[in-house]
């Protein structure tokens, strides 16, 4: 493992350096990397993000998306930017196998590896860690890693401060998950007077939506939900066809579980989505109920405590059933 300073040194001079970030890439996963690749071209270095797959529209505003590669659209100059790499950022992952085909890439370049990264269980693939799961977002740690590591906080001009602002917000659920501290409120402030507009990046993210993803939310709460009054637990499952129906796009579907989980009394909420090729599910709980263990015991996936996703192979009504019979392993939790 290298140390700060080693890795400070590396920087000082200009270097060929990819930023990369997990599939289908969310608000943080963005805002921390573009958050980063703005400070980096202020010292000159060649910085490129690559995204492993597109990411929802609503991301498209931020400063320095147009210079992003997405890997499956480009996968020969994603490739080759990899391979002639001098440092590889990992941003919001810690395991290889979250950013698809590119993991073998990454893990095959020589690279300076470098994770910024607030998961549980990091995966040994680095050289440099700056890692923390108390932080509510990873653009949160590559503000510190920027200030409190590189002690560069004179770079953190308007075009870092509203990216990182945008991947602390969208992760933390504007500012309402336990983990936004009072210390995060103040990173929050510092990128606000460094030229962050609050107020318009909150519009920019959440009002943003087309009236296909609202007609389809509202399709969602009234035709499809399902509650589990047993186990105070929250349930939406939509089929291929029903995407198809309402022309959903990448991102449409994101937050949909948060309204299953805002019903009183609802601890666990899973929105569940049959996609082309396999069957994906997002959990969000309350409290400390362990969403991620559930992903991670029997979906392939993991997370955070609150916030978790996984996969499944068998159809949509098989892993609908999957899940309502996990739930009596965890009946105390849920009804305490
Ligand atoms: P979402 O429900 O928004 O897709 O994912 C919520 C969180 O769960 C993500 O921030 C990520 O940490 C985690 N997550 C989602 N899908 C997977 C997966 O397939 N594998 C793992 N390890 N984590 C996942
Ligand atoms: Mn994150």
């Amino acid at each position: 493992m290298l140390d700060t300073a080693s890795l400070n040194n590396i920087l000082n001079q200009p270097q060929k350096i990819v930023i990369t970030t997990h599939h289908k890439p969310d608000g943080d996963a963005m805002g921390s990397s573009l958050g980063l690749y703005n400070y980096l071209i202020q010292q000159g270095h060649h910085a490129k993000v690559i995204a492993p797959t597109d990411y929802p529209e609503f991301l498209w505003w931020m400063p320095g998306n147009e210079e992003v590669i997405i890997y499956t659209e480009q996968t020969e100059q994603s490739a080759l930017l990899i391979a002639e790499a001098d440092l590889i950022f990992c941003l919001d992952f810690n395991a290889l196998s979250r950013i698809n085909q590119m993991g073998e890439l990454v893990r095959e370049s020589s690279a300076v590896k470098v994770m910024i990264d607030h998961h549980l269980e990091p995966e040994d693939f680095d050289d440099y860690r700056y890692w923390n799961i108390n932080a509510c977002a990873t653009a949160q740690l590559v503000y510190s890693f920027i200030t409190d590591e590189l002690q560069r906080a004179d770079l953190i001009n308007a075009d870092v401060a509203t990216c990182l602002y945008t991947g602390i917000m969208t992760d933390s659920a504007s500012f309402r998950l336990p983990n936004t501290t009072a210390n995060v409120h103040r990173i929050v402030a510092s990128l606000m007077d460094a030229g962050a507009v609050n107020w318009r990046i909150h519009e920019l993210v959440y009002s943003n939506a087309s009236e296909n993803r609202l007609r389809f939310l509202g399709y969602c709460l009234s035709a499809k939900l399902e509650i589990l009054t047993d186990y105070n637990t929250a349930l939406i499952a939509v089929t291929h066809a029903e995407l198809k129906q309402y022309d959903v796009n990448t991102g449409d579907t994101e937050g949909i579980v948060n309204y299953a989980l805002s019903i009183a009394g609802i601890k666990l909420a899973a929105f569940i989505v049959e996609r082309k090729d396999l069957v994906k599910l997002s959990l969000r709980s309350t409290g400390t109920f362990p969403a991620n263990e559930i992903c991670k015991k029997y979906f392939k996936g993991g997370g955070h405590r609150n916030a978790a996703g996984g996969q499944s192979e068998l159809s949509l009504e098989q892993t609908i059933e999957k899940f309502k019979q996990i739930l009596p392993e965890y009946k105390t939790l849920l009804i305490q």
